[in-house]
This record gives structure tokens, C-alpha cells and sequence, in this order.
């Protein structure tokens, strides 16, 4: 079962949608089979709710290794590593009481589908735009049934989180509130974050130190109270422990494409499109200048075209090292493409190679006297007052210029990172 598109800005998560869900699937005599998925979609769509998350969840009858992947009210919720297909009708009584229809934006959409999901759905819904028309076409063809809510939009992110192999993935532990306080202010330790980020090693993106920033906390109007993101789901589980916060009534673990990279494609410049998330090699062909609103701009050019590159206010530090590049940096950037403006909004950089500047120091020794000649004009070189002899540009003092930056790796920090961007700790883990 897939489900998308349920929640607003300004309350509720599909992710809570589990636990009505698996009261459902208790009811049926019904197992969850494996975690339950949480998958991110393109995030460039303009037309997203929160984090453009859908949830898949696989039901069956279990066998096989049983393991723990939650809790509500200290009841443990289980998943079994294996299922059988099985026959029921699941009602959508329980989950849709939680959609805000009321909301303009939120259009729900939830499927059903007896097999896996043709793979391309996933990929054109994480790196593209898929419309709801080819997404019903597929779903009749499969067999699949499906349920729209308002214009139905919901479906798109259903059928692609069924789709989802997770071919790269990690896990996200996410804690939730009691409905009374869905709306209310909440309170997170932000010292027993950075004790946890300390201590635990498969984490990732739980605080951000320059910023002061505590990254596992949602901003309010939302039933999470905190979200640990990691490699290792039993850590994941330590981890959780280690946090003091307000009380939460349940936990859940979900199976995430979440700092995969999936949304990037390797592209020429040419060939970019609005929308999409971008992987580009080139040279810097204009340097980088800072417009209104404390953005860095820039571009970069390859045998097909240039193109400008943003790192926005946002992304804070991160700033400071595009500042610093200069025309001819050989680089590779990552980044969402906007439409209008039609720019690359930077993920991540690297940079290839420097271009060594040479910048004169002094001027040449006159060989006879010994005395600072002088230049004549521009790449004309220098002469002796005293002694009228010339010499070449070549004679000056150079050094190269100190870059300040080195070649290497450089991402946004913490409290700017998208949900699909592969942290740079993971990239190095491989
Ligand atoms: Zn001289």
C-alpha cells in the first residue's frame, strides 16, 4: 500500500499514518512485512506539500525472522523479514480520518497494488515530473486499485514509493506526540543531541555546530517530535534513548531513500531541464558575485553551454568557499534546477582543480645597476631609468596566489541539507 500527499504545512505527517494503519492490519489478521517505507520525491516540484514524502507499507501473512520496528503507547509494533500474499480488504476508514482535506494543497492518494510496482515510476517521480495520467495507466495495467481524494494528485508519490527498490537506503527513527499536542511548542535537549551525535557513528545530520542547529527536531505543527536519521537501524534505536525531550507516546522506523543521491543525474548543460537535480563538470566562466539577500552566484561552462550556479542565504558557510572561486576552477557541482530564475541551486561542489594564479610580487632587479626597474605598460615589461635597459614581463617576482580553499568535497551545512542530498560523511563511507 502506498500513500501520498495526505498531510499540509500546517499540521499532521503521513508518516503517522502507520499506526492507524497497523491496527487495520492487526484487525485482518494481517502482518507488516519488512520496515515501512518512507520515500522522498523530486523535490524541485513547486507544487509539493511539506518534505514531498510518500509512505509504502508491504502487508501480508509473515514468515521468517520476526524483528521490532516501533512502539505506541509501550505496545511493540513487529515486522516479519518475509510474507505471503494474502487476500483482505483493508478499509481506509482508520487512515483517512488524519488527511487534511480542508487543505487547498493536499490531494491524498492511496494504492493498492497485489505485485512490486514497475521500477521507472520511482525514478521519473524522484528525477522528474510523472503526471497523473501516465501513473493511473500504469496502475490499470498492473492490475493495482486506487483510491483519490480531491483531484487525487496523492497518487503519484503512492505508486512511486511502491516502485522503490531501495537499491541504496537508509532509516530514519521517528518519534511522535500524543494528538493533544500536535500543535503545541516542544522541547528537545539540545545538549543530549550533540551527546548522541558524539557517541553514536551511523547517524547522520543530527546537529549542526556552526549554526547551533538542532536538525532532528521538525519545526512545530507536526505530530514528530524528533526524526534520528542513520545507517544502522539497531543504533538508530540507542540513539533514540539518548535524547531528552518531552514525553512521545510511539516510535516507528522507516526504511528511507533519504541521502541517497537518487534524485541527481549526470547531465551536459545543455541538456538541463527545470525540475530536475543536476550533476555537472565544468570550468567557472563568470566568478562569483553576491546579489541581494546575501546569495553567491556564478557560472560554469562546459563544451555544450554555461549555466549560473546559486548557493542561496540559507546555506549559510557554505557561501564563504563559492566566494572564493575564480574563472577557470575546474569544478562538479550538484544541485536542483529552478525554473525561473533558471539556475542550479547548489547541493554540493567539487572542486576538481584550482587554477594556479600567478600574481607579481616585485618588480625585476635591473641586471646592470641593481636598482627596481620600472614597468612600462601593461604585459610590455620593465626598464631601467638609470641605465635604459629593458627586460621581459618574465623578470617580475610571481607567486601563485594563496586559494585560501583546497580541492575536494564541499556540501551545504546541516541546517540547509535536503532530505535526498547524501551527506559527504556517507559519500566517504562509500
Ligand atoms: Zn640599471
Amino acid at each position: 500500500m502506498g500513500i501520498d500527499d495526505t498531510d499540509s504545512r500546517t499540521g499532521m505527517c503521513t508518516t503517522y499514518l502507520i499506526f492507524p494503519l497497523r491496527d487495520e492490519i492487526r484487525e485482518k489478521g494481517l502482518d507488516i512485512i519488512g520496515y515501512p517505507r518512507l520515500v522522498r520525491l523530486n523535490p524541485n516540484i513547486p507544487w509539493k506539500t511539506r518534505g514531498n514524502g510518500a509512505i509504502c507499507i508491504q502487508v501480508g501473512r509473515g514468515h521468517g525472522r520476526r524483528f521490532k520496528i516501533g512502539e505506541i503507547q509501550d505496545e511493540e509494533i513487529w515486522a516479519y523479514e518475509k510474507g505471503r500474499g494474502a487476500e483482505a480488504q483493508l478499509s481506509l476508514e482508520r487512515i483517512s480520518r488524519y488527511f487534511v482535506l480542508e487543505d487547498d494543497n493536499t490531494n491524498p492518494g492511496v494504492v493498492l497494488s497485489p505485485r512490486k510496482l514497475p521500477e521507472s515510476l520511482y525514478w521519473k517521480a524522484v528525477r522528474g515530473v510523472l503526471t497523473q495520467d501516465e501513473v493511473e495507466r500504469i496502475l490499470k495495467e498492473q492490475g493495482a486499485r486506487y483510491c483519490r481524494f480531491k483531484n487525487g494528485r496523492g497518487i503519484i508519490g503512492a505508486a512511486a514509493a511502491i516502485a522503490w527498490k531501495a537499491r541504496r537506503y537508509t532509516y530514519e527513527l521517528l518519534t511522535y506526540l500524543p494528538e493533544h499536542r500536535w500543535m503545541e511548542e516542544r522541547y528537545v535537549d539540545e545538549r543530549s543531541v550533540i551527546a548522541m551525535d558524539k557517541l553514536t557513528h551511523t547517524t547522520f545530520d543530527n546537529y549542526d555546530y556552526r549554526n547551533r542547529y538542532v536538525a532532528i527536531k521538525p519545526h512545530a505543527h507536526t505530530p514528530v517530535l524528533f526524526g534520528i536519521r542513520g545507517t544502522d537501524a539497531e543504533e538508530l534505536k540507542r540513539a533514540r534513548t539518548m535524547i531528552k525531550s518531552d514525553p512521545y507516546e510511539a516510535w516507528i522506523i522507516y526504511l528511507t531513500n533519504q541521502a541517497t543521491d537518487d534524485h541527481i543525474v549526470a547531465k551536459k548543460i545543455a541538456d538541463v531541464r527545470a525540475y530536475e537535480s543536476v550533476k555537472l563538470q565544468g570550468h567557472v566562466s563568470k566568478e562569483p558575485r553576491i546579489i541581494e539577500g546575501g546569495h553567491v552566484i556564478f557560472a560554469i561552462s562546459d563544451s555544450s553551454g554555461e549555466i549560473e550556479c546559486v548557493a542561496y542565504e540559507p546555506t549559510k558557510q557554505f557561501r564563504e568557499v563559492i566566494k572564493k572561486l575564480r574563472g577557470e576552477d575546474e569544478v562538479e557541482v550538484h544541485g536542483g534546477v529552478r525554473k525561473e530564475p533558471f539556475t542550479v541551486n547548489l547541493e554540493k561542489i567539487r572542486i576538481v582543480k584550482l587554477k594556479k594564479i600567478k600574481v607579481k610580487v616585485e618588480n625585476p632587479t635591473c641586471p646592470g645597476c641593481g636598482r627596481r626597474m620600472e614597468s612600462i605598460g601593461r604585459g610590455k615589461g620593465y626598464r631601467c631609468r638609470k641605465c635604459g635597459i629593458k627586460v621581459g614581463e618574465e623578470a617580475a617576482r610571481y607567486e601563485y596566489l594563496d586559494r585560501e580553499i583546497g580541492e575536494g568535497w564541499y556540501e551545504v551545512p546541516v541546517i540547509a541539507r535536503r532530505h535526498l542530498a547524501r551527506p559527504l560523511k556517507l559519500m566517504r563511507d562509500g
